[in-house]
């Protein structure tokens, strides 16, 4: 039986009882082991990696080629060299679109969905600007899941790329990744998946996903921030040409002309960042230690009560699958009357930390016909009382005379 609080008692940021942390699908809390790994690389082995010339780069460069190491078993990669550190979700996204991007021609299309965060849009729209690449989309289902009726009309013989979120960071819904590439793949199409919201709910299967590129971030898997993964296949990633450009990706360099390292490090430029890769790996340990199929069944059952006792209240709305087949610990939610800048302040208050906004999916927030959204996110250390104390919350939200920002000037003013 998975004990929550046990876990919980791993997190020394989270020995404060009155917060509740519902915000780890933006930033997730580190266990103890990380941040001992962390002190013990900066105590012990702090020194730049790839020098062997002294015992502490030596230490670095190994514990540096180990946690690539680990992040290759967490995603069961074929080979640690397929793994290439960047900063973050977004750096690989944008590293993928101009690197690979380069090899693309006019008129080729890409394939994405209304979705995705902003970091798996941008990039592609600005590739589409560079190289003249038509962008297309597939819709979602009213409760927020990919639809994917359309896949095989949208997927054209000139589709590259289909670059689409594993889990959708505002709805929490899943992918159908077993419909979608052998579709995909049979209209020759590579698909890449954007695993930051995936990664955080245990280990990835790359070997049955069976996709061509894969990429997440290390702060929202009990990692560093500062750190990310792209993950490609060893071929693909061979025929792409550098991103950035600078030390350490290098063999030969003269005055007026470069050749490159192979994968992985053709892409790491510069020093790269060597404690948070460390740290991730610290990170992605730890997470294998734990059986996620508990973890998942205690995520469920928690995000089963909240959608349940949202949905409750009259003029709440969940914006995302009501059920929790196919979908992850992730409920936006709108309150009618107050905006979610109102609802996450009111909130806060008592200790709750949610995220309200557009959480950096226009597209798919205003989709639903509203302005923004309230969201609580779940991970391991979420315990019961956490989602009792948000449904009280909300609760009181309701029944309070509470009238929130976007209604302050009708709020009578208190002489002095
Ligand atoms: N994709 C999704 C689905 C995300 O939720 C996020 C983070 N909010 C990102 C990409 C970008 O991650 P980062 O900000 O760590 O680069």
């Amino acid at each position: 039986m998975f004990d929550a609080l046990a876990l919980k008692r791993e997190f020394p940021s989270l020995a404060d009882t009155s917060l509740h942390y519902l915000d780890s699908a933006a930033t997730a809390q580190m266990p103890d082991v990380v941040l001992s790994t962390l002190r013990r690389f900066e105590l012990e082995a702090r020194a730049n990696v790839h020098e062997v010339v002294h015992k502490r780069a030596r230490a670095a460069t190994e514990a540096y080629q180990e946690a690539r190491a680990r992040v290759a078993r967490f995603l069961n990669a074929s080979s640690a060299e397929e793994i290439v550190f960047t900063y973050g979700a977004t750096s690989s996204i944008n590293l993928l679109a101009y690197a690979w991007g380069e090899l693309l021609k006019a008129g080729d299309e890409i394939l994405l969905s209304v979705l995705e965060h902003h970091s798996n849009l941008i990039p592609w729209q600005e590739l589409a600007k560079r190289r003249g690449i038509i962008l297309r989309f597939l819709p979602m289902t009213d409760d927020g899941r990919l639809n994917l009726d359309r896949l095989e009309t949208d997927l054209t013989n000139r589709c590259r790329l289909v670059a689409l979120t594993h889990c959708s960071n505002v709805t929490g819904a899943l992918t159908d990744v077993p419909r979608l590439v052998p579709a995909a793949h049979a209209a020759g199409a590579k698909i890449m998946l954007d695993g930051a919201q995936r990664a955080p709910h245990g280990p990835v299967d790359l070997r049955k996903l069976d996709v061509d590129f894969y990429v997440f971030s290390g702060h929202k898997t009990y990692g560093p921030t500062g750190i990310g993964v792209l993950w490609g296949r060893k071929e693909l990633l061979d025929q792409m040409p550098p991103f950035m450009t600078g030390g350490q990706m290098v063999e030969t360099v003269t005055l007026t002309s470069t050749t490159f390292r192979p994968p992985p490090r053709r892409f790491e430029a510069g020093t790269p960042p060597i404690a948070q890769a460390i740290g991730l790996g610290a990170a992605l340990n730890w997470m294998q230690g734990y059986d996620w199929r508990a973890i998942q069944a205690h995520e469920e059952r928690l995000t089963q009560r909240l959608i349940a006792g949202l949905t409750r209240f009259a003029g709440v709305r969940v914006l995302g699958p009501l059920d929790t087949r196919d979908r992850r610990g992730v409920v936006s939610f709108s309150i009618e009357g107050f905006s979610a800048d109102d609802i996450c302040r009111f909130l806060d208050e008592r200790g709750i930390a949610l995220r309200g906004g557009y959480h950096c999916a226009q597209p798919l927030v205003r989709a639903f016909g509203v302005d923004g959204v309230a969201r609580a996110s779940l991970a391991p250390y979420t315990i019961d009382a956490d989602v009792e104390v948000l449904l009280q919350g909300v609760e009181d939200l309701l029944g309070s005379r509470y009238q929130g920002a976007s209604h302050r000037h009708e709020k009578p003013t208190r002489a002095r």
